[in-house]
């Protein structure tokens, strides 16, 4: 009968020594600049600017231009009309809140790749995406892009 004598290893740890350097790891609080895209200004007001009056008013006015916007392409979509060659590279239109411009130049009637974008899950996303961050109704969704049913139609 063989006694199993256990003998335990002590490993000793390497110790790491840490160098405090404190004045290294202090974190500077330095204020970013953000682009508001909105007011067109840099600020570092961080989340709190969305809801500053100026950036209401601006977003109220930036909202607006795009559904104007977006009416004259929904008369389009309605009332197709026969885009001239001429005219196709004028008809570019720049989605806002995607920053993408859209031209129409392979396009045989007038928005189509403008209405294709607008009906889109990316543009979707997008605008959900910037009025989070800008603020804005959420419930007015609908008002800044094409619905699927439109389209069947
Ligand atoms: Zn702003
Ligand atoms: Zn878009």
């Amino acid at each position: 009968m063989g006694e199993q004598s256990q003998t335990t290893k002590s490993n000793p740890k390497p110790e790491f020594t840490k160098l405090k350097n404190g004045d290294s790891l202090k974190k500077k609080k330095k204020s970013e600049f953000v682009f508001c895209k909105v007011c067109k200004l840099n600020h570092d007001q961080g989340h709190r600017h969305k809801y500053f009056p100026n950036h209401k008013k601006s977003l109220s006015a930036f909202l607006f231009r795009f559904q104007t916007k977006l009416s004259d392409i929904r008369f389009f979509f309605k009332n197709p009309i026969h885009l001239a060659i001429e005219y196709a590279s004028h008809n570019r239109f720049c989605c806002v809140f995607c920053d993408t411009g859209i031209d129409e130049l392979s396009s045989l009637f007038a928005c189509t790749n403008a209405i294709t974008h607008l009906a889109s899950g990316a543009h979707l996303k997008n605008l959900k995406h910037f009025l989070c961050k800008y603020g804005g109704d959420m419930d007015g969704l609908d008002s800044f892009r094409i619905l699927d049913a439109d389209i069947v139609k």
